[in-house]
């Protein structure tokens, strides 16, 4: 959680939250920051970012046994597409209580219709996520 949330200010202009993709192995297969403001693109979310990178690291979609760890509670964009690449654990800091898609909103990673439910552990650095979310927007 450290090392995402060092990479969640990449883009001075976007919000920060930052996402790294760990193999099984626990080695770093990608990192990302949001670069939505940066490149213009609505779907450039750190968790959508990192996904890609990850996913063109090991040449294929499927990232069963990788980690995804992100600082602030995905959407439902990241959490389907987390879904849909078959991460196996995903661990998160803040909550967002507005977007969240993992518990707060809804709660698209447990749901039993789809075929993929990763296991999660949330609120890890919650406040360290928390607090640089609340200096952007200061
Ligand atoms: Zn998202």
């Amino acid at each position: 959680m450290r090392r995402a949330l060092s990479v969640a200010s990449t883009s001075p202009q976007d919000v920060p939250v930052g996402a790294i993709i760990l193999g099984p192995d626990g080695t770093e297969l990608a990192a990302a920051g949001n670069e939505r403001e940066l490149t213009g693109d609505p779907t450039a979310h750190a968790e959508v970012l990192a996904l890609r990178r990850a996913a063109a690291s090991v040449g294929e979609w499927r990232l069963e046994g990788c980690t995804l760890v992100v600082t602030l509670e995905p959407c439902t964009m990241c959490a389907g597409a987390l879904v849909l690449a078959r991460i196996s654990t995903l661990v998160f800091g803040a909550w967002e209580p507005k977007t969240g898609a993992v518990g707060s909103l809804w709660d698209v990673v447990r749901d039993r219709r789809l075929n993929h439910q990763p296991e999660v552990y949330a609120g890890v650095l919650e406040d360290e996520c928390a607090r640089l979310l609340r200096g952007f927007f200061r």
